[in-house]
């Protein structure tokens, strides 16, 4: 069992054992952590018994919410039947199976295998190794080359890490690992000002044929993106943009990867980004949504041009974890997808909360803060400006995104800053009312953070 104690202790014992991940330690042990108790359908409980509405699902991940009974049951009974087994040495378990099928059933028709792993980080990894197998196996072993995005997230693994395009990541521990390379990400206020959204579409999309032609098109393996960059800021293309990379995928025969880890499963009002976007990947990576964060499940979704060759031609892939498949973890993902079909949630985010929060964040629009306002299904940016008709930003040691999320963390809210965007993406199972309720508390900590601009002088200059 484990102890009850003051929030005091828990804090002390955290910082003497616990590194937590992505985390200055001297920082976090003059503030000490926030504990985090329970939790019940979109709200967290901390050890003073604070409550708090969850609008970052987590970590992009409690899509069904919590405390959800399906999901608690399905682990319990796999747990008590076989709580572990391996899929390797042509062994399999029925969750594995079962998973594997209804896997292929919601995803996009090309879709018919999976590859098993643990997070999306090694989703990501599997792609890498994937990828490379897929051209060795075709006698096209000069095919190395993955092409990312500045600003992208894919995880944190060595090969995560690399295909991700995060410039402090890179600058601790030697990344990227050789032939993975970027372009420019699709975010028209940094790259696209004075244009229309549509032509910057087709701008950021050339990037990658420019890419392409300068690395040489029978080097390159791959193409990597997020339907909508999460980690990066909840960047939302241009409606142009994927449409325009799937022909220049396609003009040069090089395979295109989703990262599908945040978009997946619903988050954008379909089941997957890219039929949002209308793009058709031959490798989707998947995790956090799968199991709503309730036990950690990650994989690909290997499409029939890439089975193909790996089943007929390929002989033994020399890839797999010790969890790929894990019995419990695809016995909730089962649970969890199941649930999504019984209460609708891709519907309910399509038709009614999600053009429900794309109206309300059309109001925070007229904020003085607020620069641009959007929303994709139920992910949702503010970009914070000193300026709003001409988009200036603070000074970046203001640090205005961290002074609003000290507002939400101190009224009961749970908004991510990255940079000067505040971002959210709450739990697919908000209701109307509890957006109302979200965008109350947003509107709450835009003031504070503006009477504080306005006292502190950041707006001047
Ligand atoms: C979170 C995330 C990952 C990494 O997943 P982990 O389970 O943390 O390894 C990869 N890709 C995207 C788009 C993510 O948001």
């Amino acid at each position: 069992m484990i102890p009850t104690r003051t929030t005091r202790e828990w804090q002390a014992a955290d910082s003497a054992h616990f590194l937590h991940p992505f985390t200055d330690y001297q920082s976090l042990a003059r503030k000490g952590s926030r504990v985090i108790t329970r939790a019940d359908n979109i709200y967290l409980w901390d050890s003073e018994g604070h409550k708090i509405l969850d609008a970052m699902s987590g970590l992009w991940c409690v899509n069904v919410g919590y405390g959800q009974r399906a999901l608690i049951d399905a682990a319990t009974q796999q747990l008590a039947e076989l709580p572990f087994y391996n899929s390797f040495f042509q062994t399999t378990t029925p969750p594995a199976v079962a998973l594997a099928e209804l896997l292929a059933e919601v995803t996009p028709p090309q879709f018919s295998h999976v590859f098993f792993a643990g997070s999306g980080s090694e989703g990501n990894d599997t792609v890498v190794r994937m990828v490379r197998r897929y051209w060795q196996v075709l006698g096209q072993p000069e095919r190395q080359v993955i092409i990312s995005r500045h600003n992208a997230y894919h995880g944190s693994t060595m090969a995560g890490a690399s295909l991700g395009g995060m410039a402090a990541m890179h600058e601790q521990g030697g990344l990227p690992i050789p032939n993975i390379t970027h372009i420019d990400q699709p975010y028209w206020v940094q790259h696209g000002q004075g244009m229309s959204r549509d032509d910057f579409g087709r701008l950021a999309a050339s990037w990658l044929e420019r890419k392409i032609l300068e690395v040489g098109p029978e080097k390159v393996a791959a193409f990597i993106g997020e339907p909508v960059q999460g980690a990066g800021g909840v960047i939302i293309p241009p409606e142009t943009y994927w449409p325009e990379i799937q022909k220049i995928c396609d003009r040069y025969g090089i395979l295109l990867v989703s990262d599908e880890v945040i978009c997946g499963f619903g988050r954008t009002g379909h089941w997957f980004g890219c039929e949002r976007f209308g793009f058709r990947p031959d490798l989707m990576t998947f995790a956090k949504g799968v199991t709503s964060g309730y036990i950690p499940l990650g994989g690909v979704m290997v499409g029939d041009r890439v089975a193909r060759v790996l089943i007929e031609q390929g002989g033994e892939f020399e890839h797999g974890y010790t969890y790929s498949g894990h019995p419990v973890a695809c016995a909730v993902a089962l649970a969890n997808i199941r649930l999504i079909q019984q209460l609708k949630l891709v519907e309910h985010v399509h038709d009614d909360v999600g053009p429900y929060l794309a109206q309300a964040f059309a109001q925070l629009a007229e904020h003085p803060l607020v620069g641009t306002a959007e929303t994709c299904g139920l992910m949702g940016a503010l970009l914070l400006v000193k300026d709003q008709a001409k988009l200036t930003p603070f000074d970046p040691a203001v640090g205005i995104g961290m002074v609003c999320r000290g507002h939400c963390f101190a009224n009961g809210l749970i908004m991510r800053a990255v940079g000067d965007r505040m971002i959210i993406a709450p739990p697919l199972v908000i209701t109307r009312a509890q957006v109302d309720e979200m965008v109350a508390l947003i509107r709450r900590c835009l003031d504070l953070t503006l009477a504080d601009a306005q006292r502190q002088g950041w707006l001047q200059g």
